[in-house]
């Protein structure tokens, strides 16, 4: 089926490159992807819905309000050996920092819980006040603090820029989110 922007995933490919390289010994540790594109992270949640090796958990539009329509429920969580390795939070349009923030303090808990080897961020951008494609309202502020909660858990991380097409406020909202993330 054809969806979204992209031939390849690049933030499901960090996460096998990681755990090819990461090596054996695996026991319950997962890899673990935080999706905080506006959109809803459905190739990645098809790639590894089975799968308990990497865990997904997506913050993201609706899909009764915006893209991908019929993927992205709270009640996605996983089939087969994959269950409870999925995890789903969708939010209404217009929100903003302090609603954001505290959903992503849940999705932290969930990563944190889980205790896995490595991270992997798909970077959206496109949550921010005024993108043209998205309907949230983050601030600059709000992406700060984003890469500081994240960067909270003290993982080894890989940060995979995804959506983000205000462009006038793309560059400060990106340098904020990193900047905060590595000090
Ligand atoms: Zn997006």
């Amino acid at each position: 089926m054809y969806g979204g922007f992209c031939y390849l995933n690049n933030a499901a490919i960090a996460a096998r490159y990681l755990q090819a390289g990461l090596g054996g010994g695996w026991g319950e540790s997962p890899i673990a992807i935080l999706d905080i594109d506006y959109h809803h992270g459905n190739g990645t949640q098809e790639i590894f819905y089975t799968d308990p090796t990497v865990l997904f958990c997506s913050l993201h539009a609706h899909p009764d309000d915006d893209y991908p329509f019929f993927w992205g429920a709270a009640d996605e969580t996983g089939e087969g050996d994959g269950i409870g390795f999925n995890h789903n939070w969708p939010l209404p349009e217009g929100t903003s920092d302090a609603g954001y923030l505290s959903v992503l303090d849940k999705a932290i808990g969930v990563i944190d819980g889980c205790r896995p080897r490595a991270l992997v961020i798909s970077a959206g951008f496109d949550t921010a006040a005024g993108d043209p494609v998205g309907g949230f309202d983050l601030s600059r502020a709000g992406f700060s603090e984003i890469g500081r909660r994240i960067a909270s858990l003290g993982l080894p991380t890989v940060i995979v820029q995804e959506g983000g097409y205000r462009l006038e406020t793309l560059g400060e909202n990106v340098v904020a989110f990193l900047q905060a993330f590595a000090a």
